[in-house]
């Protein structure tokens, strides 16, 4: 199994299948390695023909198949560095959200937003513009400051925000098209605690009327629905304690009840795998995602699409999905609702623009949602949504290539590092490469 002396193989994978996360698919080759350290990844690029990248499994899609070589930077995960002046940290490509924020909390320091769990890759996170929640705040792409990556040629690259311009903010969002991604720098900020309160039963006209208001409500909004009855189940207020500020959590929110205990997305789910609400305070990292680390967060087996729609249609957008409901809610757990900040990534779908996000959690059933897909792509086609790069989607190449226009001179920043295509698999040549 071993493809050179400096590596070990991380998983023989003999007993099991490699699948993603959710298991909706395998891997299409089950020869993982696993590199644990610079040289290890440059000796290894160079000797294959072609490769992807494995995080930790999070995508539903395609995104990190490969046909021929997976590699793994797993053992990858130390802090390189923290510079408190800079207000910046350091990491290998093989950390989590997980396994970084305890330690930034240690050191006083914390990040400015979360996705809603936290054992995700800060580098699967980070090329595919992973996000949470917030009118002021940009995807988890946009905190990155310095990128390390190996090349096709087994070069090593290294670019900065402050140095590289146009090269870096094509890079970040790089899909795994790039290169190997070694190390990661992100932007910090001093350590901050957050309360978390949920509210039940927001009715939709309330959210049609006050948009606005209800998402600057709070530093991070998400409200979950399941379409039926003009509401919104739940409305989770992640808020800051700022000093001299204090969210006062009213006893009606446009509508909405305050919860009387800690609650699931999906009500009838027990909530102990979710983070603390009640308005009881804790530390950032332990209120940005919505579970807890090391807990499973939905019912088991699920899938997930999410839609990126300009901030301005916002409403119009839920609106037109709120018609389907009768075709959406048979196969739904749970929808979300979030905000996020317009950066500057020419890959990120809030690429300068602010965008609200649609997402579903579906029940793990592909054959229906796939029929459902296309007719909710439909409904949000004039708002010109695009979807996550990491969940599931139906829609065709063209309307893709037609909603980035940055498309382009990512294909030549790609054609850069890799002008063989060593990094790129059936994902990236039908929905990147291919009408190139
Ligand atoms: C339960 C659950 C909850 C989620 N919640 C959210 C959420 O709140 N918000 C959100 O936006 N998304 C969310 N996601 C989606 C998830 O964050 C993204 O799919 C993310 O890309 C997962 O990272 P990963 O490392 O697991 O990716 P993988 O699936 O392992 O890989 C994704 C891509 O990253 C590339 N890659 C990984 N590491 C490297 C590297 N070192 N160098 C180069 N390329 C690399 C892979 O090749 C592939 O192209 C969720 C997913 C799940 C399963």
């Amino acid at each position: 199994m071993l493809a050179s002396p400096l590596l070990s193989s991380l998983f023989a994978w003999a007993t099991g299948k490699l699948t993603n996360w959710a298991g909706n698919f395998e891997y299409s080759t089950d020869q993982m390695y696993s590199a644990s350290s610079l040289e290890h990844v440059q000796d290894f690029v160079k000797k294959q023909s072609r490769l992807k990248v494995l995080g930790t499994r999070h995508c539903f899609n395609k995104i990190a198949d490969s046909k021929h070589q997976l590699l793994s930077l797993k053992a990858m995960d130390k802090v390189v560095g923290l510079d408190p002046r800079a207000r910046t940290v350091t990491v290998e490509a093989g950390m989590s959200y997980g396994q970084l924020c305890p330690y930034l909390d240690r050191q006083r320091f914390a990040l400015h937003n979360l996705a809603s769990l936290p054992p995700i890759s800060i580098a699967g996170a980070c090329t595919t513009a992973t996000h949470g929640s917030g009118d002021k705040n940009g995807n988890l792409s946009s905190a990155a400051s310095a990128l390390e990556f190996v090349t096709a040629a087994g070069d090593v690259v290294k670019l900065s925000r402050a140095h590289d311009g146009e090269n870096f903010r094509g890079a970040v969002v790089g899909l795994g098209a790039l290169g190997v991604i070694t190390k990661v720098t992100l932007d910090v900020q001093p350590t901050y605690q957050m309360r978390q309160y949920v509210y039940q039963d927001l009715p939709m006209a309330e959210l049609r009327d006050h948009f606005d208001a209800i998402e600057s409500s709070a530093y991070s909004v998400s409200l979950f629905t399941d379409w039926q009855k003009q509401r919104f189940n739940e409305v989770w207020l992640k808020t800051r304690e700022e000093s001299g500020r204090r969210f006062d959590a009213p006893a009606e929110f446009y509508g909405a009840k305050p919860a009387t205990r800690n609650v699931h997305p999906i009500i009838e789910l027990n909530a102990e795998n979710c983070t603390e609400q009640m308005g009881v305070p804790g530390p950032w990292y332990e209120r940005l995602p919505h579970f807890r680390m090391g807990f499973t967060p939905s019912a088991g087996k699920e899938l997930q699409s999410e839609y990126f729609v300009p901030r301005q249609h916002a409403m119009e957008a839920i609106l037109a999905v709120e018609k389907l409901r009768d075709q959406i809610t048979p196969h739904l757990m749970i929808s979300e609702i979030r905000t996020i900040a317009a950066d500057d990534l020419w890959m990120s779908p809030c690429y300068k623009q602010p965008c609200v996000t649609i997402h579903f959690t579906w029940k793990q059933d592909w054959p229906a949602v796939s029929a459902v897909l296309p007719v909710i792509e439909r409904e949000l086609a004039p708002f010109h949504a695009r979807p996550h790069w990491g969940k599931l989607f139906t829609m065709s190449p063209a309307q893709l290539h037609s909603s980035y226009e940055k498309l382009p001179e990512f294909i030549q920043l790609s054609r850069k590092y890799d002008p063989q295509g060593k990094f790129r698999n059936d994902f990236l040549d039908t929905n990147i490469f291919g009408a190139a």
